[in-house]
C-alpha cells in the first residue's frame, strides 16, 4: 500500500510513526514548511493524563517533553472593554495540564521516517502516485471537498522571554473576552520563556490586548505567528474523504474542541482511529462521528454566544450537557470541572 501524509503537525507525525511500523506499507510524508523552518503553530498545552499513552504507542515517554506543569489557572472574567479595577475571576485546579515542547515530539515520533519538506504537492500528482493520501493539513484542508459551512478563529502568538523572576504570571492565565468571542492565554514555557496570545472571532480585541499586554510586561519577543484555529465540529466538516481516495484526519476534520480551541489530544485521537480504520473508510467516518459528538453541542452553545443568541434559562440545558461531559472526563481534560465556574463563564 503506498500512502502519502500530507502534513506534518500532531495528526500527520503520529501516522507516519504508526503506519511506517507496518512492513505491508510504504509511507511518504510532505510537509510545505522547509526543515529548519518547521513549527507547531499553537500554545502548546494539553492534558499529560491521555498524551502519555498515545506517546506510548509511538515509544516515546511524554514525561521527557514537559516543561511546565500546571497547578492554576486563573480565568480572567473582566469586561476588556471597560477600565473597572475590580476582581473578578475563577481559580481552576488543574490535575495534569501542562505545556509541553510540541515541535520536539513531532520530531521524534517522524525519526527514521521519510518526509519531504518544503513542498506543497499537487493532488493530481498524489493522486497518480499513492493509494491512499491522507490530508493532515489541518486548517488548511488543501485536498478535501470544502465543507458547506466553516467556522474558525483568528489567533496570533508570540514566543516571548522575560528577565527571570520579572515574569507577569507563575502559572496558566486566561483572559476571557466578551460574549466567549476568543480570549488571550499567558501559558509558560519555562525558564522565564512563555507563549502569549489570543484568539478572537471579533478580530477587534486580541491585537490590542497582546500588543498592551507586552508593552506592560517588558520582554524579548523570539517569534510572531498568526493562524486561525477551525471549530467547526467533524459533522460540519464532511466530506471526509474524496472519491475514496484522500481521507481527512485531525483539524482538516474539525477536530478541535471548540470551548478552548484545543486540538492535540482530539487530532491524535482521530490519528489513531485512521490507523485502526485504514481499511474501512465508512467506519472511520461512523467513529469520528461519534467519537466527537458532543462537540456539535459545544459549537452551537458557542456560537449562540458570539452571536449573542445564548438564552441562559432557554438554553441551560446545553450547558449541563458540556458540564457533564467535562466533568466526566476531568482527567482527559486534565482540570477540576465545576458548575459554578462554568455558569461564570458562561455570563461573559
Ligand atoms: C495559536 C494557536 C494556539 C493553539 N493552542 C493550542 C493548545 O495550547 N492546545 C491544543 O490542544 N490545541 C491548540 N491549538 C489547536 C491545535 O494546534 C490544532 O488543532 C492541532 O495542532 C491540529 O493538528 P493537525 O495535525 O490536524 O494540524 P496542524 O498541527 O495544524 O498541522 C498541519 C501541518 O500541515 C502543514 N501543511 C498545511 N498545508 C499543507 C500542504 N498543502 N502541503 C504540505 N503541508 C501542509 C502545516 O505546515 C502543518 O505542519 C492552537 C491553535 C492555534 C492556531
Amino acid at each position: 500500500m503506498k500512502i502519502a501524509v500530507v502534513g506534518i503537525g500532531v495528526a500527520g507525525a503520529y501516522l507516519m510513526d504508526r503506519l511506517s511500523q507496518d512492513h505491508d506499507n510504504s509511507v511518504m510524508g510532505f510537509e510545505r514548511m522547509h526543515e529548519s523552518q518547521h513549527d507547531a503553530v499553537c500554545a502548546w498545552a494539553t492534558s499529560k493524563n491521555v498524551m502519555s499513552d498515545l506517546a506510548k504507542n509511538c515509544g516515546l515517554n511524554f514525561e521527557e517533553y514537559i516543561m511546565h506543569s500546571g497547578k492554576h489557572m486563573k480565568v480572567d472574567l473582566k469586561d476588556i472593554r471597560t477600565a473597572d479595577k475590580g476582581e473578578n475571576y475563577i481559580d481552576i485546579e488543574l490535575n495534569g495540564m501542562v505545556i509541553y515542547d510540541k515541535l520536539k515530539l513531532i520530531r521524534d515520533m517522524i525519526k527514521g521516517t521519510t518526509i519531504e519538506f518544503g513542498r506543497v504537492p499537487r493532488k493530481d500528482s498524489l493522486e497518480a502516485d499513492f493509494d491512499i493520501i491522507i490530508d493532515s493539513t489541518g486548517f488548511h484542508r488543501n485536498y478535501l471537498p470544502k465543507p458547506k459551512e466553516e467556522f474558525w478563529i483568528p489567533c496570533i502568538q508570540y514566543k516571548v522571554k522575560y528577565e527571570l523572576n520579572k515574569t507577569p504570571f507563575d502559572d496558566l492565565y486566561l483572559r476571557a473576552f466578551p460574549s466567549m468571542a476568543g480570549y488571550f492565554w499567558y501559558f509558560p514555557l519555562g525558564n522565564g520563556y512563555a507563549h502569549i496570545g489570543a484568539g478572537d472571532f471579533e478580530r477587534k480585541q486580541n491585537n490590542k490586548f497582546v500588543e498592551d499586554f507586552l508593552k506592560r510586561y517588558k520582554c524579548q519577543i523570539i517569534k510572531k505567528v498568526g493562524r486561525p484555529v477551525r471549530i467547526s465540529p467533524p459533522k460540519n466538516c464532511e466530506p471526509f474523504t474524496d472519491r475514496n481516495k484522500v481521507v481527512g484526519v485531525g483539524e482538516s476534520i474539525g477536530t478541535v474542541y471548540p470551548l478552548l480551541g484545543e486540538g492535540i489530544i482530539p487530532s491524535t485521537w482521530c490519528a489513531n482511529m485512521l490507523v485502526q480504520n485504514l481499511h474501512d473508510r465508512e467506519n472511520y467516518r461512523r467513529e469520528v462521528l461519534k467519537k466527537f459528538e458532543i462537540y456539535s453541542t459545544v459549537f452551537n452553545f458557542i456560537r449562540s454566544k458570539i452571536y449573542h443568541k445564548f438564552n441562559f434559562l432557554k438554553d441551560s440545558y446545553k450547558l449541563l450537557k458540556i458540564y457533564n461531559h467535562m466533568k466526566k472526563e476531568e482527567d482527559r481534560y486534565g482540570m477540576k470541572v465545576r458548575m459554578t465556574d462554568m455558569i461564570k463563564i458562561s455570563k461573559i
